[in-house]
């Protein structure tokens, strides 16, 4: 079962807080009970009960007194029971029976002052004495004396009790900074584990360095934080990575952008001197210069508005003006300009009709600029011999526009990326069809705007087909 830190910690809580109690409880019984059943204490609690059994059997013996063996025999067994020390005198102090040394017997001793009336004289240090008249017949005949010569005293068993409290509090310490051992322990290793690989990925991560994986992945609070801050991360280098390509892109396309524009500048400057001065004789010839000049200046036109409606792009201020029209009529505005450019070209256009007609919700100009773009690469990477076909199709409430090219085709590995801003193919870098890369990412962009979608199906040597959808408005 895999606790989160908030139980650990209450968990760690509880056991700190009651098990030393627990502890100290259970061994404080334990150790009551065992005291309860030591003979020295009982002694002790017991010892009114004692005397006054002591004091029955002599008083019942008494006759057999001075028969040191009988006495001896009634009285001895509780004599030894209770490790006491019994002395008998007559009343004149003559002693009649010592229970520890037989030799005391006829001796004459001095009377003490406990004779009459006194039952007992504890002392804290020494051992516990007692002494009580012997009464017979209403009179009294002699004294006893007892000793408790293996007695515990109240000292002792103050001290012992003491002693038991300290061993019970010392094993309740005990289990307190072992369960607070423990507990720091097991919580350490969730809580202070992933703060340092956190800690020293956020280091790492200062120092640049975001090629790393922090390990820590319990399922727990600090496991789901470690996984996220891994997400997080992996995110950060992601688009690190992808800034660093674009800005390889922006480096790429300004040496690109002045190389495109230099070379139809110079060639329409080149252009512009000869028929300055009069190299092109013919008409025809002249025609052929100033329709080089003008395809030039167009090619230089669609790069300028690349590259201000990417700047555009860029800065989210492309507006879109929509409006609500016939997707038939929309697209023939665009396609009929088009199949007349191309009534001059090697490669032909062929549109199939009817074209798809829905309401749409769209803006006609950006509409013009997607196909517009599509076309023109279309008729860029086709052979000179070749055709572009146009086609509209209606899948699940969409118009879809397709271009298809029978061209070069694109690379396996291009096709993901050629919608990125600057993504220029391999095949058009190499044998360098111009452009800066940017045609296929505005197009997204105004297509993603109108609710559609733009995707692209290739194969190399055989031809492209892009196609965009534009959802239908009613
Ligand atoms: P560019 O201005 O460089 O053409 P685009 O964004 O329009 O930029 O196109 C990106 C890349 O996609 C091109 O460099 C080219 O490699 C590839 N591409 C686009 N359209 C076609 C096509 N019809 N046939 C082959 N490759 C294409």
């Amino acid at each position: 079962m895999r606790f989160g830190i908030r139980k650990k910690l209450f968990l760690a809580f509880v056991l700190v807080t009651i098990l030393p109690i627990v502890v100290l409880f259970v061994s404080a019984g334990l150790f009551m009970a065992q005291l309860s059943k030591d003979p020295q204490l009982q002694q002790l609690s017991d010892s009114n009960f004692l005397i006054n059994k002591i004091r029955d059997e002599i008083i019942n013996h008494y006759s057999q007194a001075t028969d040191n063996i009988a006495f001896n025999e009634s009285i001895q067994a509780v004599a030894q029971q209770y490790s006491i020390h019994i002395r008998m005198t007559d009343i004149y102090g003559k002693v009649l029976y010592d229970s520890d040394n037989s030799e005391e017997i006829g001796k004459t001793i001095e009377q003490s002052s406990q004779f009459f009336g006194a039952s007992s004289n504890k002392s804290v240090q020494e051992n516990i004495r007692y002494s009580f008249p012997v009464i017979q017949d209403n009179q009294i005949v002699g004294t006893v004396f007892l000793t408790f010569t293996d007695t515990m005293t109240v000292f002792s068993y103050v001290w012992r009790i003491l002693t038991l409290f300290l061993l019970c509090m010392a094993l309740g310490i005990f289990t307190f900074i072992l369960t607070m051992c423990i507990s720091v322990r097991l919580l350490s290793r969730s809580i202070l584990v992933p703060l340092k690989e956190l800690n020293e990925a956020t280091e790492k991560i200062t120092e640049g360095n975001l090629d790393f994986t922090v390990q820590y992945a319990r399922n727990d609070e600090f496991g789901r934080f470690c996984q996220t801050f891994n997400t997080m991360k992996d995110k950060l280098k992601d688009s690190l990575e992808k800034q660093q390509q674009q800005e390889n892109s922006r480096k790429e396309l300004v040496a690109s952008i002045s190389h495109d524009l230099r070379t139809p500048i110079t060639s329409i400057k080149g252009y512009i001197e000869a028929l300055q001065v009069g190299i092109a004789k013919d008409e025809a010839t002249v025609k052929q210069y100033l329709s080089i000049i003008s395809s030039k200046a167009a090619a230089l036109d669609r790069l300028i508005d690349d590259l201000f409606l990417f700047s555009r792009m860029d800065l989210g201020r492309m507006e879109m003006n929509f409006s609500l029209m016939n997707s038939a009529e929309l697209l023939e505005s665009i396609i009929k300009p088009l199949e007349l450019e191309f009534s001059q070209d090697s490669v032909s256009l062929e549109i199939q009709r009817p074209i798809v007609s829905e309401t749409v919700k769209a803006d006609s100009e950006r509409m013009n600029q997607v196909i517009n773009n599509l076309v023109t690469n279309a008729r860029k990477f086709s052979k000179n011999d070749g055709k572009i076909q146009i086609f509209t199709t209606k899948e699940e409430n969409k118009v879809w526009v397709h271009i298809r090219d029978y061209g070069i085709g694109i690379a396996e590995e291009d096709i993901p990326h050629i919608f990125e801003r600057f993504y220029r193919g391999e095949k058009s870098r190499s044998r360098n069809y111009g452009g800066t890369g940017l045609g296929l990412a505005i197009c997204k962009y105004i297509v993603e705007e109108h609710g559609g979608s733009i995707e692209a199906e290739s194969s190399v040597g055989e031809g492209t087909t892009f196609r965009f959808s534009i959802p239908v408005a009613i």
